[in-house]
């Protein structure tokens, strides 16, 4: 199975502004030796010698990936901002899917608000699965494709839409089976585990880990144990968690604690505070992994999330 991320950044878009770009141009230009310059290879080492907060960009776009199981079935999570650009990529690549099944997390705005700029939508013949344990589906998505926040409907989707209410768990999309747990976020929100040839991983974003995740009882155990990896909400320091109690974010070293307390091998830090530059990212990834360091036993792998990424699995 492959994973592509499209949209990784929590709570609102957050696209480079006028002086991070500028912040970027003048640190590599204080890079430059000129024998960085004498030919196209020097030229080409230099930039692929750049550290990753200067020469890749996590990304502004809200929460949205793409898992393609073997039989290449387009299983989506959630519709923020990132949805579009993949929309738009199936389109420059005149990739014409005919079924989507999209399963939503939750309905807070950063989650639905890329839908109606989905490209395939408007597309004849081509069908919508959506997928939710959230009873209030329908409505939470109607009511924001509406005037006076939208200028149309629905309706105005020439896809044919499916609206599924998750209840008995696992359910098979494809040759890929999902399963799902709530977790804790204001209003609920539910972590989703694709599982394909034996091999599973968890998304959970929009995650305030609590004591109750940690519990060794069955539900958990089935849910996080031999998983290959996690992609998890670590949004906030662990000091931005103290002040953020209940806000429904997790801080990167709890999420290092509770990957270590599952025997969890991978976790990738997902749903990016809004306030954090790139280089902030890579510096909570750098004080997670000192932190999981100091567990001698741990061969934990910590990554963080980026647009367009991808993983297989
Ligand atoms: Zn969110
Ligand atoms: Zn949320």
């Amino acid at each position: 199975m492959k994973i592509k991320f499209w949209g990784v950044r929590g709570s609102i878009p957050t696209p480079m502004n006028q002086a991070q770009l500028q912040g970027r141009i003048a640190a590599i230009v204080q890079r430059i030796q000129p024998s960085d310059l004498v030919s196209q290879e020097s030229r080409d080492i230099f930039i692929a010698g750049l550290p990753a907060y200067l020469s890749e960009i996590i990304g502004g776009n809200t929460t949205c990936i793409e898992i393609r199981p073997s039989d290449d079935t387009c299983i989506i999570i959630d519709a923020g901002t990132g949805i579009r650009t993949f929309g738009n990529d199936l389109l420059k690549r005149r990739e014409k899917i005919k079924k989507f099944h999209i399963f939503f997390t939750h309905f807070h705005m950063d989650h639905i608000t890329g839908l109606p700029f989905f490209e395939p939508a408007y597309k004849e013949g081509t069908e919508i699965h959506f997928y939710s344990p959230q009873k209030h589906m329908e409505k939470a998505i109607n009511e924001q494709i509406r005037l006076p926040y939208f200028p149309v409907t629905l309706d105005a989707f020439m896809a044919k839409m499916y609206f599924h209410y998750l209840k008995e768990s696992p359910v098979n999309i494809g040759t890929a089976q999902i399963t799902w747990r709530g977790v804790k976020h204001p209003g609920g929100c539910f972590s989703y585990k694709i599982t394909e040839n034996n091999k599973s991983f968890i998304f959970s974003t929009d995650t305030e880990l609590i004591q109750r995740d940690f519990r060794r009882n069955e539900e958990n155990t089935k849910f996080y144990k031999g998983i290959e990896f996690i992609v998890i909400d670590s949004q906030y320091t662990l000091s931005e968690s103290i002040e953020k109690i209940d806000w429904g974010h997790s801080s990167n070293s709890l999420v290092v604690d509770f990957a270590l307390s599952w025997d969890i091998p991978k976790i990738i830090f997902f749903h990016h505070e809004p306030k954090h530059e790139d280089m902030m990212i890579y510096k909570m990834l750098k004080t997670a992994k000192w932190y999981k360091d100091r567990v001698k036993s741990s061969r934990l792998e910590i990554g963080v999330a980026k647009e367009e990424m991808e993983i297989e699995l």
